[in-house]
């Protein structure tokens, strides 16, 4: 069994980005500039949306966190999105999601201008995405890419179970990996909640994508010998042995299916952390295009 190790790939990501930008600087070029968005104070997301802060600040990006209130209306949230993409300095920006329900999270993301829109989220960009076109593709889905890419995992003529259909990871997924591209050229079953007799697929694949959102959903008697397993999963387990009372688990039951698997994420250390250095290779092909 190979551990697809994101934590220390997103590393290599970041190292890698720090030294572009370092090269940006000593040739006067503009240094990529990363803003995020977050409305409302829901603990999670204000983790993520600090942690991708963080991660600009690390390889020398510039960011800006504009931070809303939760009664922040609709049109307030449209100005401001305004306001970046006419804003030169800003290469590059995210709204993070959910919104509170008041907002209508479509028609935030269709605001952003798709050049500026390193999530990948406009439906321009989803569509460029789909037709295998120059675009940014979102972050989570990028990551795995990155993560099979440089582990040399082989796609082409594999068979692919992609479990969830989301818009940010089962479906980008499903259509990315059937494509032809280095990784990809696979044949993709997608299974969701309507799914019946879901095992009969999963035993059939070769690498399985876990994207649904239940702990340990994906036992060892769900997949065969030497399969491949991406597990994108993350729920908060209440946990009161942990600092911070909780802890992270994926989609699949890591410790038995670790056994008949050849290579296999993590959770934590797997796709999460590959999700922010993506983030920041999206900022940074931003800044590139309008440099150049
Ligand atoms: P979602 O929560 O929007 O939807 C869940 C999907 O799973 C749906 O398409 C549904 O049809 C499917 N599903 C639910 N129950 C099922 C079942 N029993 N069998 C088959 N399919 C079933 O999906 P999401 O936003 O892609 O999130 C999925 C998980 O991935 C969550 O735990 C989320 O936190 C995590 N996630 C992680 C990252 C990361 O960076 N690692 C990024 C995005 C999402």
């Amino acid at each position: 069994m190979t551990l697809l190790d994101g934590k220390k790939t997103a590393a290599d990501i970041k190292e890698e980005i720090a030294l572009e930008v370092k090269n940006l600087k000593e040739n006067g070029k503009k240094t990529p500039h990363l803003a995020a968005i977050i409305v409302g104070n829901d603990g999670a997301s204000l983790t993520y949306v600090n942690a991708k802060v963080k991660a600009c600040e690390r390889v020398g990006f510039e960011s800006t966190l504009i931070r809303l209130t939760e009664n922040t209306t609709e049109l307030e949230l449209l100005n401001q999105i305004t306001s970046l993409n006419i804003d030169d300095n800003i290469d590059g920006f995210i709204v993070q999601l959910p919104l509170p329900k008041h907002i209508n999270e479509q028609k935030v993301l269709m605001a952003v201008d798709p050049k500026k829109d390193v999530d990948g989220f406009h439906p321009t960009n989803v569509g460029k995405m789909a037709l295998n076109l120059p675009t940014f593709i979102s972050a989570t889905p990028f990551g795995i890419l990155e993560l099979l890419e440089r582990y040399k995992v082989e796609t082409s003529g594999k068979h692919v179970v992609v479990l969830g259909r989301s818009h940010i990871v089962g479906s980008p997924m499903s259509i990315l990996l059937s494509q032809k591209r280095t990784v990809g050229n696979a044949t993709v079953t997608m299974c969701h909640r309507r799914t019946k007799n879901l095992k009969e697929f999963t035993l059939k694949a070769d690498i399985i994508v876990a994207a649904i959102g239940i702990p340990e959903f994906l036992k060892a008697d769900m997949v065969k010998e030497n399969v491949t397993v991406i597990d994108v999963g993350i729920t908060r387990l209440a946990d009161a042995s942990k600092k911070n009372g909780f802890r992270l688990v994926g989609d699949v039951a890591f410790e038995e299916v670790s056994k008949k698997s050849e290579f296999i994420t993590p959770v934590p250390g797997g796709v999460g952390p590959m999700t922010i250095a993506m983030l920041l290779k999206n900022t940074l092909l931003a800044c590139q295009r309008s440099n150049s």
